[in-house]
């Protein structure tokens, strides 16, 4: 288990230094951050906590400029910030568009100030990071010969960027690379079930599992389902998707039993593109205050719903196309009231003003 350093932000430095000393004292030894975290507060907070330990740790942090002058002067930056001379893994951060990939592959991109300070001994390794639709990172890695990739792996997520664990992850595997898990909880939406969203998380074949901790107790609970770890079958992934609560009755598994359509309509396709939408978190469904904020906070994390339309505007056949026939209900082992979701998802796919 790695220590995700974003979540530093909301605390003193006097409680960062603490609990980043008792990961340490308890075995951990990957600490991870972000030049962009706080503009560098997260960094700092690191650098003043640990530089004393630098040794025991594999230290990693990341980049967000996209051309060399600015990369080389925020590599610099960091490494002051955390009171060091070098990091283990320096990550290109958020490449999340094909525009985006190419700046920083680009002549006078920001990997060429990464290689440059690689050569000095300023880096060891060189990684690439987004959250959501992997497709970015899938290009990245295969245009460019990354020793790392970090992505957001969960048990929530998998049904909304299929692609993570069905595309993704064989293919950093195939190529070796260091394969980080990030948002083990879905950015803290499978909090009331952290137990088991951390061992379906520790169960993938990653090479660490990186989560923030902000207090004393969240470190010790983390630490204790490291250590109480026992990976989970093939069976107990299956129980998982079917009865985790916020999966519910909602969440499309990507399972293709409503399948066929009289009609045509791809209808996983469909609910798959809600996934790239909201993460399928806005569900029709009433709510409590809490449990409604914290989805509408979520909802767009990943910033996918252009795309999601765009999308959707190429399918050939989309959700109106229903008929209402109710074919497909008796098929689907999750029990989806499907007519009534492809109407919520084209509602947020199409813009249409309401979905009742
Ligand atoms: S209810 Fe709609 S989506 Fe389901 S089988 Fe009938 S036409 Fe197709
Ligand atoms: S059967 Fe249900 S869960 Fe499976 S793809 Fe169809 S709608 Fe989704």
């Amino acid at each position: 288990m790695g220590f995700g350093g974003f979540h530093l932000l909301e605390i003193p430095a006097r409680e960062a230094a603490y609990l980043l000393n008792r990961y340490l004292d308890a075995g951990g030894n990957y600490v991870e951050t972000a030049a962009a975290y706080g503009n560098g507060e997260s960094e700092l907070k690191v650098g003043a906590a640990l530089a004393h330990r630098r040794d025991e740790i594999f230290l990693a942090t990341k980049c967000i400029a996209r051309d060399k002058k600015g990369a080389a002067e925020q590599i610099d930056r960091s490494l002051q910030n955390l009171q060091t001379d070098r990091v283990d893994l320096l990550f290109m951060h958020a490449v999340g568009t094909g525009e985006q990939l190419g700046q920083i592959l680009a002549p006078g991109g920001a990997l060429e100030a990464a290689e440059e300070a690689r050569a000095q001994g300023k880096i060891r390794f060189l990684g690439i990071s987004m959250h959501g639709q992997p497709d970015t990172l899938i290009e990245g890695i295969t245009r460019y010969p990354f020793d790392a990739v970090m992505a957001t792996f969960n048990y929530f997520d998998r049904f909304n960027f299929p692609d993570l664990e069905g595309k993704l992850l064989p293919l950093a595997r195939g190529k070796d690379l260091g394969l980080v898990l990030m948002k083990p909880l879905a950015d803290g939406f499978l909090w009331r079930s952290a137990p088991v969203a951390f061992r379906y998380a520790l169960s993938l074949p990653v090479s660490v599992v990186v989560t923030g901790m902000n207090t004393k107790e969240m470190l010790e609970a983390d630490l204790a389902y490291v250590r109480d770890f026992q990976p989970m079958s093939a069976k107990e992934k299956e129980e998982l998707f079917r009865s985790a609560p916020e999966l519910g009755e909602y969440v499309c598994r990507q399972c293709d039993a409503c399948l066929p359509c009289p009609k045509g309509v791809p209808i996983p396709e469909i609910f798959r593109l809600e996934g790239y939408y909201d993460r399928q978190m806005r569900d029709g469904k009433a709510r409590d205050p809490a449990e409604y904020a914290l989805r509408e906070r979520l909802r767009f994390w990943y910033g996918g719903q252009e795309r999601a339309r765009q999308q959707y505007q190429d399918l050939p056949v989309k959700a109106a196309a229903c008929i209402g026939c109710g074919e497909c209900l008796p098929r689907c082992p999750y029990h989806l009231a499907i007519v009534e979701k492809l109407g919520i998802a084209d509602y947020k796919l199409s813009g249409a003003k309401r979905y009742f």
